[in-house]
């Protein structure tokens, strides 16, 4: 499996994870993915399997609802480069536009109906 890189804005997180070749991606219209618009893995990265360095103060975390989702955002950019779902507790999913070498643009993508399921 190819590894990918990643990094906020700034550069004050960064992360890497190994995954299979990203051929597609997904969107969310849940009340806070319609607000960021951005381009997320399909797939999930395990906690174990993503290996994030921050510079202190750096990694910021927004919950709402049941808090069950944590959306982590850099406290210098601004920028979101990942969140650990609803449906899989823990489990990462990837902002793609983060990563290097992925033009999202160029990326086909499926809508996942997080509206419905929002609480
Ligand atoms: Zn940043």
């Amino acid at each position: 499996m190819p590894a990918y890189q990643g990094s906020c804005h700034c550069g004050a997180i960064k992360f890497q994870f190994e995954a299979p070749v990203i051929e597609s991606g997904l969107r969310c219209n849940c009340s806070i993915c319609q607000r960021k618009g951005a381009l997320m893995s399909a797939f999930t990265v395990a906690p174990s399997e993503l290996a994030i360095t921050a510079t202190p103060g750096a990694l910021s975390t927004y919950e709402f609802g049941s808090c069950v989702a944590k959306h982590h955002f850099c406290s210098k950019c601004g920028i979101y480069p990942f969140h650990q779902t609803v449906k899989k507790p823990g489990h990462y999913r990837i902002n793609l536009g983060c990563l290097e070498g992925i033009d999202t643009s160029l990326v086909p993508f499926e809508v996942f109906n997080g509206a419905a399921i929002e609480v």
